[in-house]
């Protein structure tokens, strides 16, 4: 039996860089423009220290201007949403990231409504997700949005393919269905109360995990031939006592069954970032009305 096709986000990803790279380049040599993205966090949190790291180094790696913004994990409320005024008027800053979760004590929807919808890189402020739905100028969260750029490279045209998304969350599941909607797939979402899942599953050509349960797809879920794009990212314990990522579909089997898929890691992980910073590269031309081949 031929294995799967495995889907290299690591290889598009860089591909995208670059492409992101040449456009900066064009616009600060014919606008004097340099897109800048600012990133807030706000504690100590090891993961997304990490996280906002990485991000900060690839912006500046394709040209962009990098502003970081760390405050004390017992930063009161209204002083990040001044924080977030202040970043809201800067004219140097076109994109802003608030690092998530944030601590208990901030309002998490407030902080993200704060965030001018132009400049929300991110996706989450309610008018980028009703233009999504609604067929507007949006801006779309970055791993799904990644997630069909994998889709669109590996399949072309998905027109009239049967989508099963597994989640629903506003950060992954719901964009990620709207936007196979856009491609006028049709779309089933499923989630923790679906009954009887892997016959749901069975039924896609396209099927996006995005649950974060570690290999909760199997390989006996799948339709022959089907494009799987894994999106969970899962750290689990080795016997030695190391531990390693995993996703939310069962590799070992999925990759005897499906015609594509994404590997975690290495699939979808690296696309995430790559759309934050083409989503500023967006937003900054869209601010000063410059067409982009978006
Ligand atoms: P959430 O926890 O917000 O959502 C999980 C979804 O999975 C929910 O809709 C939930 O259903 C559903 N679900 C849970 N258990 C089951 C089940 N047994 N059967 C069917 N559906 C189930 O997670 P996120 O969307 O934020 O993230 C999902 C995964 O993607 C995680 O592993 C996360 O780490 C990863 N991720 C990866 C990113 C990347 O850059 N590659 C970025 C963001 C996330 P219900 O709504 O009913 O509770």
């Amino acid at each position: 039996m031929t294995e799967a096709t495995i889907i290299d986000g690591n290889r598009f990803s860089v591909g995208l860089r670059e492409r992101i790279t040449t456009e900066v380049h064009a616009l600060r040599e014919s606008r004097r423009l340099t897109p800048g993205l600012a990133v807030v966090l706000v504690g100590e949190d090891p993961a997304s220290q990490v996280y906002v790291r990485t991000k900060h180094k690839r912006t500046v790696e394709v040209g962009m201007e990098s502003f970081v913004h760390t405050l004390p994990v017992d930063t009161p409320e209204h002083e990040l949403l001044t924080l977030i005024a202040g970043l809201n008027s800067d004219p140097a800053v076109h994109g802003i990231l608030v690092q998530l979760p944030l601590p208990r004590h901030i309002d998490t929807q407030k902080v993200i409504e704060a965030i001018d919808p132009a400049k929300d890189v991110d996706g989450f402020h309610p008018v980028n997700v009703g233009r999504l739905a609604s067929g507007g100028e949006a801006l779309v969260p970055c791993t799904p949005f990644g997630s069909l750029l994998l889709l669109k490279d590996q399949l072309g045209d998905l027109s009239g393919l049967d989508a099963v998304v597994v989640g629903r969350s506003n950060i992954v599941g719901k964009p990620m269905a709207q936007l196979l909607i856009r491609e006028s797939c049709t779309v089933t979402v499923a989630h923790s109360r679906t009954r009887d899942l892997p016959d749901v599953v069975r039924r896609a050509d396209i099927v996006v995990a995005a649950v974060g349960k570690p290999g909760m797809v199997r390989g006996d879920w799948l339709k022959p031939g089907c494009t799987v794009i894994d999106v969970g990212i899962n750290r689990i314990a080795n016997p030695d006592g190391t531990s390693r990522l995993v996703g939310d579909v069962a590799f070992d089997e999925a990759v005897k069954v499906a015609g594509a898929i994404t590997p975690v890691p290495g699939g979808v992980g690296p696309m995430t970032i790559a759309c934050l910073l083409r989503n500023t590269l967006v937003a900054c031309a869209r601010q000063h009305r410059i067409a982009l081949d978006e």
